[in-house]
C-alpha cells in the first residue's frame, strides 16, 4: 500500500504515520518525490489497515500497490532515481560510464587502466577481484590483493570503484573497498546474499540473469531495497537464448521497458551482452540511444592477454573512439555524458 501525503503535509505527520505503519506491523519506506511524499507500508496486510492509515494526519489517500515489487515500482516513486557516487552519475538525465577489465590482474594493469578510461571520460572503474569462473580450473581473481589494487587505482584517479561480491561471508572485506557492490548475474537470484548488501549502504549494481525475466529481476532488486538501501542500480547484460551468433542475447527493449515499471536506473552491460568485441561499439551507442542510464563496458590495455574476456574486451583506442560516439548521441537526446 501507498500511504500519499497531502501536498503541504508536515515533517511531524510523515514521521506520526511512518510510526502509525509500523505499528500495525508493516515496513515503512518514506519516498520523497518532487510533488508529494509518499509512504510504501510494506508487508501482510489486514483488511482495516487501509481505512485506518487512510484517516491520518495529513493524508491525502492510500492506494494498493498493482506490482508485486514495491519499492522499485513507479507506482511508489514516479521520478526517477539518480545513484551518484563520487563523479559517477547514473539515471535522471545522466548517463555514468564503468570502465575497467574484466579481472584486476596487477597492481600497473588497473592502474594504467584507470588513468586510461578516465582521461577518456568513464567515471568509474570495475575490475573483478573475485571472479565467478564457469571452470574451477579458469583464473579466479586475485581476491584481497584485487581489491587493494582497486583501491590505490582509485587513489591515484579518483574514479569509483565497481567489483563484484560473491558471497554473504566477503560483503564486508569487499564493501571496505568499493564503492558499488556488484551482484554478478549468476548471483541474482541469491537471497541471502541480495539481503546482504542490502544492510550496507554501498550503492549496488545487480545484473540480470542470463535466465531471469524482467519480474525476477525486479523482485531481486526488491531484497536490496527492502533492507533499506535504496542505492540500486539494475543492469542488463544478455540473456541465454538460442541463439549462438553472439555470447547471450541483448535485448535492449528492457531498457524502456524497466524505465516504464521502476524508478531505478537502468545500465547496460555490451560486452558480456555480445561477447565479441567487434560488437561492442555499436551496441553501446545503441544502448545510450535506447535510453540507459548507464554503461558498464570491459576495457583492457592489452586485450590479447587478458585473464578473462579479452575476446569481448575493447582496447584502450576502442574504448576511446566509442565514448565519442556515446556522447553525441547523449546530447543528442538531451542527457550529461561521462
Ligand atoms: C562481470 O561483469 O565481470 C561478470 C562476471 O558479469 P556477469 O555477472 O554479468 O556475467
Ligand atoms: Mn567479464
Amino acid at each position: 500500500m501507498i500511504v500519499v501525503m497531502e501536498k503541504g503535509a508536515s515533517q511531524e505527520q510523515v514521521q506520526h504515520m511512518v510510526e502509525r505503519v509500523e505499528g500495525l506491523g508493516l515496513k515503512a519506506h518514506v519516498i520523497v518525490g518532487t510533488e508529494r511524499t509518499v509512504i510504501a507500508a510494506i508487508g501482510v496486510k489486514r483488511e482495516e489497515t487501509r481505512q485506518s492509515l487512510e484517516s491520518g494526519p495529513g493524508v491525502a489517500e492510500v492506494v494498493p500497490i498493482l506490482a508485486p515489487y514495491k519499492v522499485a515500482s513507479r507506482e511508489v516513486k514516479k521520478d526517477p532515481t539518480q545513484i551518484v557516487v563520487g563523479g559517477l552519475h547514473v539515471g535522471a538525465g545522466a548517463v555514468g560510464v564503468i570502465a575497467g577489465p574484466c579481472s584486476v590482474e596487477s597492481e600497473e594493469q588497473i592502474v594504467q587502466t584507470a588513468r586510461a578510461v578516465k582521461a577518456a571520460g568513464a567515471s568509474a572503474l570495475r575490475g573483478g577481484a573475485f571472479k565467478p569462473r564457469t571452470s574451477p580450473y579458469s583464473f579466479q581473481g586475485l581476491k584481497e590483493q584485487g581489491l587493494k589494487f582497486l583501491a590505490s587505482a582509485r587513489e591515484e584517479t579518483g574514479l569509483a570503484i565497481v567489483t563484484e561480491v560473491m558471497s554473504t561471508e566477503d560483503v564486508e572485506l569487499v564493501a571496505k573497498y568499493a564503492d558499488v557492490l556488484q551482484i554478478g548475474a549468476r548471483n541474482m537470484q541469491n537471497y541471502r546474499l541480495l539481503e546482504a548488501v542490502g544492510h550496507t549502504r554501498n550503492a549496488v549494481l545487480l545484473k540480470r540473469g542470463p535466465s531471469a525475466t524482467m519480474e525476477e529481476l525486479l523482485l531481486a532488486a526488491e531484497y536490496i531495497l527492502n533492507e533499506g538501501n535504496t542505492q540500486v542500480m539494475l543492469c542488463e547484460r544478455g540473456i541465454r537464448t538460442f541463439e549462438n551468433h553472439t555470447r547471450f542475447t541483448l535485448p535492449l527493449a528492457s531498457v524502456p521497458y524497466l524505465h516504464h515499471k521502476t524508478h531505478l536506473p537502468v545500465v547496460v552491460d555490451p560486452s558480456h551482452g555480445t561477447g565479441h568485441t567487434y560488437l561492442v561499439p555499436d551496441m553501446a551507442v545503441a544502448s545510450v540511444a535506447a535510453g540507459a542510464d548507464g554503461l558498464i563496458l570491459e576495457v583492457h590495455p592489452d586485450p590479447e592477454k587478458a585473464m578473462s574476456d579479452g575476446y569481448q574486451s575493447l582496447s584502450i583506442p576502442q574504448f576511446e573512439a566509442t565514448m565519442l560516439r556515446c556522447r553525441k548521441i547523449a546530447e543528442a537526446i538531451g542527457k550529461q555524458f561521462g
